[in-house]
């Protein structure tokens, strides 16, 4: 069998270019006045839709930590925003992430901004995770997760055709933004969340809580707080550690919270 795929590849950072020159495009088109200003509306709708539900809710606290439970048809909506994210396919990004926060701060982290640099860090150069089949046997038994993996580019270029044909504007406005928001926000953890803020917890790494995280992220920035429970779905615990991503998976999302009781945590 061969060995998981990583992350981030060529064809992903090429589409990432594109998406970031759209972008680009797109808010000089709305500053010179060639569109409605409704673009952004629907565009910021998007970016919070892909940034929350796609990349925070979906790839990160539901399929790399499973830190709550919820029905099929929200697994379907999670793993395909998590997809259409144009974060890297779902299984190469569990596994992934879990090796990170198994080898946070050491030689083996893949991404450690003080050892590979911020650039690097920052724009996915990433070393190669040695991840194990191991770690993702649960995603690679789901039907599903292993489609959206498989059928990576399908998914996310039948959402831009599918745009396109309804309004080509809005596959600047509805995907490149979304994609630049997801690339920003795990960017911003990643760097960010390493390097600057404060520490609830000592648990033996350099995660720290940062209101820039938090602001870069849509509400992804108590790092140390996730360092320290990473089984916890929640990610806020004091008055000022707004936690959108929480809120939304406690009154909308999740069926079952049955995970350790977060108040009882602090
Ligand atoms: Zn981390
Ligand atoms: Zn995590």
């Amino acid at each position: 069998m061969s060995s998981p795929k990583s992350v981030f590849n060529s064809r992903i950072r090429l589409l990432h270019i594109v998406n970031h020159v759209a972008v680009l495009l797109g808010i000089a088109a709305l500053i010179l006045g060639y569109i409605s200003i409704n673009y952004l509306w629907i565009g910021l709708a998007a970016y919070v839709w892909f940034v929350l539900i796609g990349t925070t809710i979906g790839m990160h606290r539901y399929f790399s930590h499973r830190s709550f439970k919820t029905n099929r048809a929200w697994e379907y909506v999670l793993g395909w925003s998590a997809t259409v994210a144009t974060v890297g396919p779902i299984v190469g990004w569990c596994g992934l992430h879990r090796y990170h926060h198994s080898h946070t701060d050491t030689d083996e982290d893949p991404h450690d901004p003080r050892r590979i640099g911020y650039w690097n860090a920052w724009n996915y150069n990433w070393k190669p995770s040695k991840f194990t089949r191991k770690s993702i046997k649960g995603e690679l038994a789901d039907p599903m997760i292993v489609f959206f993996s498989r059928h990576y580019f399908k998914t996310i270029f039948a959402y831009i055709a599918v745009l396109a044909i309804i309004n080509p504007w809005l596959v600047v406005w509805c995907y490149c933004l979304p994609a630049c928001g997801a690339y920003l926000a795990i960017s911003a953890v990643t760097v960010i969340g390493h390097i600057h803020g404060y520490k609830t917890f000592d648990v033996g790494d350099k995660a720290r809580n940062s209101w820039i995280t938090w602001l870069l992220s849509c509400g992804e920035g108590w790092h140390n707080n996730h360092h320290a429970r990473s089984w916890d779905h929640r990610q806020g615990y004091a008055w000022w550690e707004l936690d959108p991503s929480g809120w939304v998976i406690e009154n909308i999302i999740a069926n079952d919270l049955s995970k350790p009781d977060w108040t009882k945590a602090v």
